[in-house]
């Protein structure tokens, strides 16, 4: 039998109240089409949170499957495992391989899984570290599908509702939340497919670490850095312009993970005909657009998730996986900066939950991630 311990809630709450860790044991028996796997790292992501405290568009089923008292759910959306046995020659795997979920909701959050192996991706570890793997498919995922799919403005005009991405174009895109794991992304593969862009962050508690961040993201790709103080004057219609070189260049699209008044600014800042794409709400504000926008402007405004992608085009996703790891592997993508949540059987309850809980507040210096 493998001791094994996973992070449960069994009613929907704040991490810190609701997030229990539960001992149990799996039995060395498993269907031949399934896989025991160890975990490697696995982040915590704000989807996962919004998931325990029962706000997030999916609701993963409540079971007993781990015998907890309760029927419960296991969070995390993302992570990479090894696989330590295989139940037969049900599967393509073998002990070793390093395999990410193929399915939402996996429940990343523990320290060993069964799992069907067609529940599963394999990744090619060549090169890669277990972090670099486990936050793959949903930050950089995002910013790929995003720029891929709802590349700059026009293509509206010509009845086709968008267009994709013109490689090497030099156009313009702006977007909020840049210093986030998304916002990372889109910079670098925005420089990588030869688009330039806006990026606002929040300034940090002193000039000097707002510089720095500003700095980060510039080696990252950022042709342009702007705090979300700058964003927000009256100013900032004068930086604008100069930019686009007095409008001569459009900014076909703008990416809103923080909604009110940042995602108003964003729109603002768009050209005609250009696109809005709403991927996350972190300031839990809603989306007020000024009614000219839509008409004067004809800006479209559009929500984005990647489960959605993900269930309707499930081998698309796995190339785009492969792309960006191909990417990482040739040195032309950077993971994001991370804070390692150490997880042994010897780590407590608390400092797990507490952890998650940290997960949304803001200001960190990177992204949680469990690593075991
Ligand atoms: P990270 O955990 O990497 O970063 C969080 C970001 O949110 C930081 O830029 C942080 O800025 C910012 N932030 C935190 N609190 C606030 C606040 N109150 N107001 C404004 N900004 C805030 O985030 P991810 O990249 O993982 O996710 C970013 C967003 O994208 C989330 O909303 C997430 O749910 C969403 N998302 C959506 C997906 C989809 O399919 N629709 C897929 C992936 C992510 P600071 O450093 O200044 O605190």
């Amino acid at each position: 039998y493998t001791q094994a311990k996973a992070l449960v809630f069994s009613k929907y709450g704040e991490p810190s109240d609701v997030l229990n860790l539960h001992t149990h044991s799996i039995s060395p028996s498993i269907p031949s089409s399934s896989v025991l796997l160890r975990s490697l790292a696995a982040p915590i992501n704000p989807a996962d949170i919004n998931t325990v405290q029962g706000t997030y568009g999916s609701k993963p089923p409540f079971t007993s499957l781990i015998g907890t008292a309760e029927p419960s759910v296991t969070p995390g959306n993302e992570g990479v495992f090894e696989v330590l046995s295989t139940g037969g020659s049900g599967s393509d795997l073998n002990k070793g391989d390093w395999v990410i979920p193929a399915v939402a909701q996996f429940g990343t959050w523990r320290t060993h899984a069964v799992a069907d192996a067609d529940k599963l991706i394999k990744v090619n570890k060549e090169n890669l570290t277990p972090i670099q793997v486990a936050t793959v498919s949903v930050n950089p995922c995002t910013a790929y599908r995003i720029l891929r799919s709802y590349g700059p403005s026009a293509g509206i005009k010509a009845g086709m509702g968008m267009r994709p991405l013109e490689v090497g174009s030099g156009e313009w895109f702006i977007q909020n939340g840049a210093n986030s794991g998304v916002g990372r992304a889109a910079i670098q593969l925005g420089r990588l497919w030869g688009l330039r862009s806006i990026n606002v962050v929040r300034e940090r508690d002193t000039p000097e670490a707002t510089d720095a961040l500003r700095r980060e993201l510039q080696d990252l790709g950022a042709d342009v850095v702007v705090t979300e103080s700058e964003f927000l004057s009256r100013g900032w219609r004068d930086q604008l312009a100069e930019i686009t070189r007095q409008g001569r260049d459009k900014i076909g699209l703008g990416l809103n993970c923080v909604g009110g008044k940042s995602a108003t600014a964003v729109a603002r800042s768009l050209g005609d005909d250009a696109t809005m794409v709403t991927y996350g709400g972190m300031a839990k504000q809603p989306v007020s657009l000024p009614v000219g926008l839509l008409i004067f402007k004809d800006i479209r405004f559009v929500g984005f998730w990647l489960s959605r992608w993900n269930e309707k085009d499930a081998t698309g996703r796995r190339h785009m996986i492969e792309d960006i790891l191909g990417l990482i592997r040739a040195g032309k993508f950077r993971d994001v900066p991370v804070e390692e949540v150490k997880w042994d059987w010897e780590t407590e309850e608390a400092a797990l939950r507490n952890a998650v809980q940290e997960g949304l507040s803001g200001f960190r210096k990177g992204k949680g991630v469990f690593v075991f």
